[in-house]
């Protein structure tokens, strides 16, 4: 144990998970205090203003961020939010979980995390442009494709990254795709990138179902998130043959033990209808959707739902993150008492970056791949890394997050040790 391991853990938040983390892996790998710290400190950060001219003339500010926890084994890589929840520590959480996910499936990134505190939803498009394309001029210095390159998270898009994209391109006077991932195909995006993370999701619970003899086709699974992760994996786990009995967004979730009608429910979300009016279920509160009777527990919204209460009352015998960070270390304890396999966020939902690197790919060369190919190498890829998982959580008795995060941490130590300290 180092000193950080000995601490004592304040009030649960993202950082305080991710930390307590890097804590128990750094415990497990028995390293040193000063590569610990290494391993928790962020290599870089940028903390910007972005002034926004409204639509309506006024003038209103807002703060962004981009963090680059580390970038040993390549260029940063990593989401930008947009949300009211957006903070320092936040983004220091999710640079973090993104150093480790690009370790697990070896990808020849580090990890980084974008974020502007405002809800994308007050502002029209012509707003959320101008914010963006502030934002990203302001953080010029420090991304690009081979130092720190941004996707789409939580309140941005394909066009967010089309805005970036072109920002930074306009600014160095030729076109630079690969500054950005999961952008739109008429400007160098990759086939299977927006259902990349969602199908690496599936692959992951079918890679653990498979474990204990157990198909996706007699498996029932609740969703909580219905966004750009949720509402593919949902499609997808019913078009496998899995029973999705209930889906949430921020307003709520529908339940139907006899199983939702998937396609029907896109349709009525694609039609501006909320989630829990769906007429084909009953009305399910986000809380009562993670306790529900399922063998699969897939929470895709946001970080910190399953604490020590909420895990209490989980039923199911697999939860797969498809979210970062959805639970908290108190949550874990719970569930690993109860007997319940946590597929890891920086593994189950390690998808999205393993498409985006092939979007880099194919952007640096510009040659594009089949959407066959891509999906091919996408399973190849997730099942290898759920395979390497689960072999050490067996070898070792460690649980899979423990042994995710043991192999990530892993090899960024050893790409820091290797590379030795300048000067
Ligand atoms: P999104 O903005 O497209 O969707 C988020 C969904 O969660 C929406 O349906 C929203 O209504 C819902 N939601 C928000 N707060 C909620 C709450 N408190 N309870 C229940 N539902 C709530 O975002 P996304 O891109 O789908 O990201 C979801 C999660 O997946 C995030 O943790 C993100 O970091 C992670 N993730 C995303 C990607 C990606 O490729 N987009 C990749 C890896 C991980």
């Amino acid at each position: 144990m180092t000193d950080l391991a000995a601490q004592p853990r304040p009030q649960s938040s993202p950082l305080v998970t991710a930390q307590a983390q890097l804590a128990d892996a750094v415990a497990i790998l028995g390293y040193d205090h000063g590569l610990h710290r290494m391993l928790a400190t962020p290599r870089r950060e940028m903390n910007v203003a972005v002034p926004l001219r409204r639509d309506t003339g006024e003038i209103v500010l807002f703060t962004g961020y981009r963090v680059q926890h580390n970038i040993s084994r390549g260029p940063g890589k990593g989401g930008l939010r947009y949300s009211s929840s957006v903070d320092i520590d936040e983004v220091r959480a999710l640079a973090m979980w993104m150093t480790w996910k690009c370790a697990v499936v070896d990808v020849p990134y580090g990890g980084a995390k974008g974020g502007v505190t405002i809800d994308p939803r007050l502002y029209s498009p012509a707003e959320l442009e101008r914010v963006t394309r502030r934002y990203t001029s302001e953080i010029m210095p420090i991304i690009g494709p081979e130092r720190d390159i941004m996707a789409p998270d939580i309140g941005t898009n394909e066009q967010t990254m089309a805005w970036v994209m072109d920002t930074y391109s306009v600014n160095l006077g030729y076109t630079i795709p690969a500054v950005t991932t999961g952008k739109p195909l008429t400007v160098g995006g990759s086939l299977g990138r927006p259902t990349a993370t969602s199908r690496g999701v599936v692959h992951a619970a079918e890679a653990a179902l498979g474990d204990a003899g157990v198909r996706l086709d007699e498996v029932s699974v609740a969703v909580q998130g219905f966004g750009k992760v949720g509402a593919p994996a949902a499609r997808i786990f019913a078009e496998s043959g899995a029973r999705v009995v209930a889906v949430s967004d921020e307003h709520g979730g529908v339940h139907n033990p006899d199983g939702l009608d998937v396609s029907a429910l896109l349709r009525h979300v694609h039609a501006g209808g909320p989630v829990h009016e769906f007429p084909g279920g009953a009305a399910v509160d986000n809380v009562a959707l993670l306790g529900l009777d399922v063998d699969v527990l897939v929470p895709a919204a946001v970080e910190g739902v399953l604490d020590a209460d909420t895990a209490r009352q989980v039923k199911a015998r697999w939860v797969v993150e498809a979210a970062n960070g959805p639970t908290t270390p108190e949550g874990d304890e719970v569930l690993a008492e109860r007997g319940v396999v946590v597929v890891p966020d920086i593994l189950a939902n390690a998808g999205g970056v393993v498409v985006s690197y092939f979007e880099w790919v194919q952007a640096n060369q510009a040659y594009w791949w089949t959407e066959h190919e891509i999906a091919e190498r996408l399973e190849h890829r997730m099942l290898a890394s759920y395979r390497s998982v689960a072999a050490v959580a067996q070898a070792e008795g460690i649980s899979m997050r423990d042994a995710a995060l043991t192999i990530g941490v892993r090899r960024v130590a050893e790409a820091h040790l290797i590379r030795g300290l300048y000067p």
